[in-house]
């Protein structure tokens, strides 16, 4: 493990989490039900404010998992996903023996295109096989066109699933991301916005998808006095212990999302007279990021051949850590035999972005040197 001295996005507590713990060690609470578990999902509910309810479990992975089972997803179904993300929005879809249909993305917020995405639907429907879902990203905390994605959906009457791990918080026209799917997941890992050192959360507006998905995560136990199961189940809830530290953090998502921005702010500011460094921003006033991470984009021709790697590697030798963009899914290894429709796009933002130090918890003195760094290597 690097040691570095500015970490991309490190957690940031609030100093209210040991109290919430220290509640479920008074209860005796130590098991994945109580009063945090319980107090967790309605204060995320409320925040993200859809009709519906929340369900805390370990995982954002797991949320994942349990979502596309109660959107009916088994064997050799087609499932779209979002070519330019995290493999964890993909491999729930492999765990169920169905296959994902990679879809590249726009260039606008780096997520699914959805003149790509009518393709996609369209040619497999064309082979005899309707998507079973579609399952979108907002990349880094930026809101993806999701008009356009319901639009789809709508016509062609195919299931949403919003991959909400980094972007609680966000929102597209005041209405909040993980309240934008049929069913959205939200993940608290330990470099998400919020943490709970890990898990996640499954939202939906559903009332039956919210009982299943209950059912499901605490090993599908029937209504009997004995040990029954006509179903698989899981076990896939959060503990309370865990819960607590979600509390906690509740407690300042508000600021924790203003100071993300305001180091989005801080480096548009920073790169703005500087040829060849673009930081990814919202297309228009409709778009709301939290800017869980800022990213850049380097273009060699303007920047006197300076690369992504030559940055990273100039930053790593500061103390400083910073990443390449997720290399697309259809660049897998393990996915390279799936579907893919689009073109280079997703291509084109791996070879030439970095993501930057991007946490809540960073000082003027430490973003001021990773500009520093940046700019000193151009020079
Ligand atoms: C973090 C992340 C996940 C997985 O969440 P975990 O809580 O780590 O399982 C899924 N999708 C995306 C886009 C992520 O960034």
């Amino acid at each position: 493990m690097n040691n570095y001295r500015i970490w991309i996005s490190p957690p940031h507590l609030s100093g209210k989490e040991m109290e919430y713990v220290a509640d479920a060690f008074s209860k005796n609470w130590i098991t994945t039900i109580g009063d945090n578990v319980t107090g967790f999902e309605q204060d995320v509910q409320s925040y993200v404010g859809n009709e519906g309810e929340a369900v805390a479990l370990n995982s954002g992975t797991a949320a994942l998992h349990l979502s596309l089972i109660l959107l009916g997803v088994g064997k050799g179904d087609l499932v779209i996903c979002q070519d330019f993300t995290f493999a964890a929005t993909v491999n729930p879809v492999v765990y169920l023996g169905a296959e994902p249909v990679l879809v590249d993305s726009e260039t606008q917020t780096w997520n699914i295109s959805p003149v790509f995405l009518e393709e996609a639907i369209q040619d497999c429907i064309r082979k005899g096989k309707k998507p079973k879902a579609i399952i979108w990203v907002n990349l880094y905390g930026m809101p993806a066109q999701i008009y356009e994605i319901r639009k789809m959906a709508q016509r062609y009457d195919i299931a949403l699933l919003e991959d909400a791990a980094e972007s609680l918080g966000s929102s597209y026209e005041g209405k909040k991301c993980g309240a934008l799917g049929d069913i959205s997941v939200i993940s608290f890992n330990g470099n998400k916005i919020i943490t709970t050192s890990g898990g996640g959360m499954l939202l939906s507006g559903n009332k039956e998808f919210i009982r299943e998905a209950r059912f499901l995560a605490t090993q599908a136990r029937d209504e009997a006095l004995w040990y029954q199961h006509s179903r698989i189940g899981y076990n896939y809830g959060m503990s309370n212990i865990v819960a607590g530290i979600g509390r906690g953090q509740m407690t300042v998502l508000e600021d924790r999302i203003e100071a993300r921005r305001a180091n989005n702010r801080f480096y548009r500011e920073a790169f703005s007279t500087i040829p060849g460094i673009e930081v990814h921003k919202e297309p228009d006033e409709h778009y709301f990021s939290n800017y869980w991470l800022s990213c850049i984009l380097i273009d060699p021709e303007l920047t006197g051949g300076v690369d992504c790697k030559i940055l990273r590697e100039e930053l790593a030798k500061s103390g400083i850590e910073s990443r390449f963009l997720w290399k697309p899914m259809h660049l897998q290894p393990v996915f390279s035999n799936c579907l893919f429709y689009g073109k280079d796009i997703s291509e084109h933002l791996f070879h030439t972005g970095l993501c930057l130090p991007s946490g809540s918890n960073l000082t003027e003195e430490e973003l001021t040197e990773v500009v520093d760094v940046i700019k000193g290597t151009l020079n």
